[in-house]
């Protein structure tokens, strides 16, 4: 009988989520890496070598991949003759008191992200507590823990269907993907849990994505159940929609398909999907009572050695001098390269800021002639000026845009992924523009920061508007002052391209 200390769960857990916090699973560097160098579209490859260069920093630099350092999710399976003796704590206690000690790590500070009373005051609880947890218990004397840090942008675009026996599951995840936009941060993998009830589709959605990447290992030895033939068809039909990474068009959108199944009622055909981004983070490990768990470093050689050059193409900008007018000149799909000063709001910063617009107060910025980076940064370490600092998802911004570009007189904005109709229309109508970065390169990004300063609202953590001095940050025109989407264009041109080619294929 295995006995398991309290603290040697504990630390496993904090190390764990050190780990997954900068290193990638090596089985999905290799995905993205054979994507890289299968991918046609340029504005995609670009977007995949950000990500893949973003790696190898965090690697070295032991910072984290993406800016959201996630909700942890954790996954455990008890020997039924494993033991706790001395333990003072609940296993949820435990693993809570390891999420503590990981994301508030003085050498590696992560994003502490969780807010309490979510449906009210929205608190942060400062730690990242509490984690999500599902338990089994199995027969042995071990305990196996999965540990996985979720973001929020790929968690939001979770579906969940109780389709008819009858129908098609493969129709329901094509007509359903191209509803979840590029928030996700793509190229990643959908989890699909099928069966079961409404509760249980959704935990194996969530679980199946603990799994290693092995499609092309299933491909050539061929499918042999009909949840394997459902993983190569969904993984094909996905990827010939044509939304590529970040959803500018491009051949990879999904790097696998993982799907669980279980037994449903004659009545039912639970399906849910839960999408992994660009930051994938999971780790497993066993504790059989010898102490904590050891996680060894992925081999530096994992890493592809790949350089990313803007070209020569490239459009130049000084956000100090810029004017309406220069923005009128850009085009959507071009790569931009910012310098100069550029405010951040994301979600809270831009409530408040409507809230105070409607009542007629002054704002604590003048936002007029300026940009808005959508970001939430992690806190700096060691020399740092700010911590990985990538984009958030626009779209949730989308309802105010209308009335802070009409009342401030903002330029534009920079966030992650495409804008909605309302949105669009606003950009257009004022003659803004909205430029993306790269989700899931955030520490990339932050090297283009040179000064951070919270200018307004410092209450709100993570969520103060900041003053940013940035230096050659790159990004792309994604919606340019006609209104012109690059997350619409991009995908249309890529669908047609792959229709095209694997028409050329069959005959
Ligand atoms: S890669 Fe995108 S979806 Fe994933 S955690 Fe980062 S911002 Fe969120």
């Amino acid at each position: 009988m295995a006995v398991i200390k309290q603290d040697d769960l504990i630390q496993s857990v904090a190390d764990a989520l050190q780990y997954i916090s900068y290193y990638h699973p090596v089985d999905f560097i290799q995905a993205v890496h054979e994507a890289y160098e299968r991918e046609e579209s340029k504005a995609a490859k670009d977007a995949i070598a950000q990500i893949l260069i973003n790696s190898r920093m965090c690697a070295t630099g032991h910072r984290p991949i993406c800016q959201d350092t996630g909700i942890v999710t954790v996954f455990v399976k008890i020997g039924m003759n494993v033991s706790w003796e001395g333990a003072t704590m609940s296993l949820d206690d435990m693993i809570n008191q390891g999420v503590r000690q990981a994301y508030n790590l003085p050498e590696n500070v992560l994003r502490a992200s969780i807010l309490a009373d979510p449906a009210g005051k929205r608190t942060n609880t400062k730690d990242n507590t509490p984690a999500v947890i599902h338990y089994q218990m199995v027969p042995g004397d071990t305990v196996e823990i999965d540990v996985a840090a979720k973001g929020g942008g790929s968690e939001n675009k979770s579906k969940m269907a109780m389709l008819n026996p009858s129908d098609s599951i493969v129709d329901w995840v094509l007509k359903t993907v191209p509803t979840m936009g590029a928030g996700w941060c793509p190229p990643g993998m959908l989890g699909i849990g099928i069966g079961g009830t409404a509760e249980k589709a959704a935990v194996m959605a969530k679980e199946s994505l603990m799994d290693s990447i092995d499609i092309h290992e299933l491909r050539a030895r061929g499918p042999q159940n009909r949840v394997e033939e459902l993983r190569l068809e969904i993984m094909d039909k996905v990827n010939a929609l044509g939304i590529g990474a970040q959803g500018l068009g491009g051949l990879t959108t999904v790097l696998d398909i993982k799907i669980k199944d279980y037994p449903t009622h004659a009545a039912s055909l639970p399906v849910c999907m839960i999408p992994n981004c660009a930051a994938t983070r999971h780790a497993h490990f066993t504790l059989d009572g010898t102490g904590p768990a050891v996680l060894k470093a992925p081999p530096m050689d994992a890493y592809p050695d790949i350089t990313w050059e803007v070209g020569d193409g490239v459009r130049r900008v000084n956000l100090d001098t810029l004017t309406p007018e220069d923005v009128q000149t850009w085009k959507s799909g071009e790569t931009v390269l910012l310098s100069g000063k550029m405010l951040t709001g994301r979600d809270a910063a831009h409530k408040r800021m409507v809230d105070m617009l409607n009542k007629g107060e002054e704002l604590p910025v003048d936002l007029k002639g300026r940009f808005i980076y959508y970001v939430g940064p992690v806190d700096p370490v060691r020399e740092e000026v700010v911590g990985p600092a990538g984009p958030t998802t626009a779209t949730r911004m989308d309802k105010f845009t209308r009335q802070i570009l009409d009342q401030t007189g903002l330029l534009g904005m920079i966030g992650k992924a495409e804008r909605g109709p309302i949105a669009i229309e606003a950009i257009k109508d004022y003659k803004a523009a909205y430029l993306m970065a790269v989700g899931g390169a955030a520490y990339l990004v932050a090297q283009a920061i040179k000064k951070a300063e919270v200018v307004a609202f410092p209450e709100l953590g993570m969520e103060a508007i900041y003053e940013f001095d940035v230096e050659d940050m790159p990004v792309t025109v994604a919606v340019d002052s006609r209104g012109e989407s690059a997350h619409i264009t991009g995908p249309a041109i890529w669908q047609k391209k792959i229709a095209e080619s694997l028409a050329v294929e069959v005959k």
